[in-house]
């Protein structure tokens, strides 16, 4: 079957300058090309083999998260490589082992970042999978879906509702499900003022959702492109602005999604009493954690503010967001790439051009 792999990490900032300057420079450029890493390659896998409580699916499209980029620069490293990458997975169930009772083949289903937990310890017990020491993560601990085909427990396969295409399913399994996790432990209540930080992929879907579980609640967006930042008055935000700007109200909660430090050093002042600052990303880059130190503990901590962050998914949170999308009938805004022009869709994500969920369409 057709795959991209994860072989070896890559800096995609070299690998960037280097395509650059082989498009500009118009001699030779064909052998240069050649020495060029790129970050994904091709590789002809085999077909994988179910047991007895998995189900084999057929992909018809896979979204890509800013998790690959941690992946391929090993901000957060797979148990082995190389691995297939992608944890957005929809598809249609093609065959299925003998134990398995709760889904056919036909079903169209999606696999996440959760692709196991252990089931027996504190955390399993207590519906918080999502922090299992033995987690096992889609496409970093075993293959995941840049591929045509892929596999997984019948427990960690998600029935999806018709009123979706495969590719607007797709960021609901990761965009859509940590984000709405992110939601969820705001703690906000309906009529308090809610922010996001940074407006990319999840953010844009999180605050649809939150457009309708908290209507009365005013959104405030803080993105650095104006691009971003008129998509969020389009959506219904109440206020948007730069990073460094000051908002007209104090918010109650607010999710960062930024993927370095200086945003999140700039933002707690916004931040109500009691205010809680949730952070949506697995790994933040360290280039500017220097502006930590501007932290000022009267302005910025002072008056029970909390700073969180979120862990993985549950498979509850996927299928709740799953739900949650059908009723209210969410859809993500999204780009899509063939699976061969995954290259193309990291580097746009490194070079954040983004203009919602980038999808590869599979099938
Ligand atoms: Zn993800
Ligand atoms: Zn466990």
């Amino acid at each position: 079957m057709k795959s991209l792999i994860i072989k070896k990490f890559t800096d995609l900032k070299e690998t960037i300058l280097n395509l650059d300057s082989n498009s500009n420079s118009n001699s030779n450029s064909n052998s240069k090309v050649k020495n060029i890493n790129l970050p994904l390659d091709y590789y002809d896998a085999e077909i994988p083999d179910i047991k007895d409580d998995e189900v084999l699916i057929k992909i018809g499209a896979c979204a890509v998260c800013h998790t690959e980029l941690d992946e391929i620069e090993g901000r957060i490293t797979p148990i082995k490589l190389p691995v297939i990458p992608g944890h957005q997975i929809v598809g249609r169930i093609i065959k299925k082992g003998k134990n398995v009772k709760k889904l056919k083949e036909s079903d169209r289903v999606g696999v996440g970042w959760i692709n196991s937990a252990c089931g027996k310890c504190r955390y399993c017990k207590n519906g918080l999978e999502n922090l299992c020491a033995n987690f096992v993560a889609t496409g970093k601990d075993v293959n995941g879906g840049y591929a045509e085909y892929t596999k997984v427990k019948e427990n960690y396969a998600v029935l999806i509702p018709d009123g979706f295409t495969d590719e607007e399913a797709s960021p609901l399994l990761c965009a859509g499900a940590v984000g709405y996790r992110s939601l969820k432990l705001t703690g906000l209540t309906n009529g308090f003022n809610l922010g996001f930080l940074g407006f990319g992929a999840s953010n844009h879907l999180v605050l649809k959702i939150a457009m309708a579980l908290y209507p009365d609640s005013k959104l405030f967006v803080f993105a650095r492109s104006s691009n971003e930042r008129n998509l969020a008055k389009k959506l219904g935000a109440y206020w948007t602005g730069d990073t460094a700007d000051t908002p007209p109200e104090k918010i109650n909660a607010i999710i960062d999604t930024t993927p370095v430090w200086r945003p999140l050093a700039d933002i707690l002042r916004h931040l109500a009493p009691s205010g809680r600052l949730v952070i949506n990303n697995i790994r933040k880059e360290n280039y500017d954690i220097e502006c930590l130190k501007n932290i000022d503990y009267a302005r910025d901590i002072w008056m029970e503010k909390e700073i969180k962050s979120v862990a993985n998914v549950t498979f509850n949170d996927i299928k709740e967001v799953v739900d949650v999308a059908y009723r209210f009938n969410i859809k993500p805004q999204i780009e899509i790439y063939s699976l061969l022009d995954a290259n193309n869709a990291i580097f746009d994500i490194k070079n954040r051009k983004i203009n919602g969920s980038k999808v590869l369409k599979i099938s």
